[in-house]
């Protein structure tokens, strides 16, 4: 079993890289890829567990996106976190967002939430600080009763407080990783987008701009939606990916490897990203 989609305190999980790779070994998970959104940061701590742990140990990013007036994530596998435009490109990411969050924060103030600065980034300067940071914050200081209740008043994607963050374009996430020496996969395809959205259409669109595989397994899936992209998959040539997008006790009930009980990605898996990675470096 693998499991190609986590999320550490780097982002918006509660675990460290190492606890997470401890973790995964322990389970005696074949491969996990740790994917923080829209950051490297937690890759270099990841990366040098991998002496330590029979479970190979894959570099990853979960980039945020706009497709077709949603927010798609699209992940990078396999990428070179040393490539310089790739840090230049999230650097300057990352400081949109940092600007983003403030204008956020002033909203929230504006119409008499009590918060700070600090209560939500607390001590994590090198984290990329998203709405679950938000919600978490509001939890701490008493303002709401749940952190879903924080998204349903508060910083849901329908709410006057929320700002979206400046995110790429698709095709240009797409180049960004490939020229990392990554792989794109299209994550978790369904979520954020409406009921009979054509996924046919789209996942062939994003395939012509360069993606290499789409996330066929998810926590999310039900089995007729994980059969629907697996067939898709299929249909498309891309590689059929999948994890369990943990992250820590910030999602309760989706645990690494399993998601919420029932999350199998075959190892198969594995073998075909690392012939398409290791084709991807030849060309
Ligand atoms: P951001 O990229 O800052 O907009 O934050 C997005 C993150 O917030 C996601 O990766 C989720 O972890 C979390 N999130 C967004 N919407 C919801 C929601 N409705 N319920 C729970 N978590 C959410
Ligand atoms: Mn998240
Ligand atoms: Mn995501
Ligand atoms: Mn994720």
């Amino acid at each position: 079993m693998i499991d190609l989609h986590l999320h550490s305190i780097f982002s918006d999980g509660t675990d460290t890289p190492e606890a997470i790779v401890l973790a995964a070994s322990e389970l005696g998970l074949k491969a996990i890829a740790l994917t923080d959104h829209d950051t490297l940061g937690g890759l270099e701590r990841f990366m040098a567990m991998q002496s330590s742990v029979a479970t190979t140990l894959i570099p990853g990013v979960e980039l945020s996106c706009s497709f077709m007036g949603k927010t798609l994530h699209i992940l990078g596998l396999y990428l070179n976190f040393l490539n310089q435009q790739l840090i230049r490109e999230l650097n300057h990411i990352h400081a949109q967002r940092v600007e983003r969050n403030k204008l956020m924060l002033k909203r929230l103030v504006a119409i008499g939430v009590p918060i700070t600065w600090e209560d939500i980034v607390l001590k994590l300067p090198n984290s990329s600080i998203t709405r679950m940071h938000f919600a978490k914050a509001l939890l701490r200081c008493g303002i709401v009763a749940s952190l879903q209740e924080a998204f349903t008043r508060f910083i849901g994607d329908n709410n006057p407080c929320f700002v979206p963050v400046a995110d790429f374009k698709p095709e240009d996430a797409i180049t960004l990783i490939t020229k990392a020496g990554g792989i794109p996969v299209i994550a978790h395809p369904g979520r954020g987008f409406p009921n009979g959205f054509c996924w046919d259409e789209a996942m062939l669109k994003l395939k012509n701009m360069g993606v290499q595989g789409l996330e066929a397994y998810h926590s999310s899936y039900g089995t007729l939606e994980q059969n629907y992209f697996l067939r898709l998959a299929t249909d498309l040539d891309l590689v059929p990916c999948g994890g369990s997008d943990y992250h820590g006790s910030n999602k309760h009930g989706v645990s690494l490897g399993t998601g919420k009980g029932n999350l199998h990605v075959p190892d198969v898996t594995l073998k075909l990203l690392q012939n398409l990675h290791q084709k991807n470096l030849a060309s």
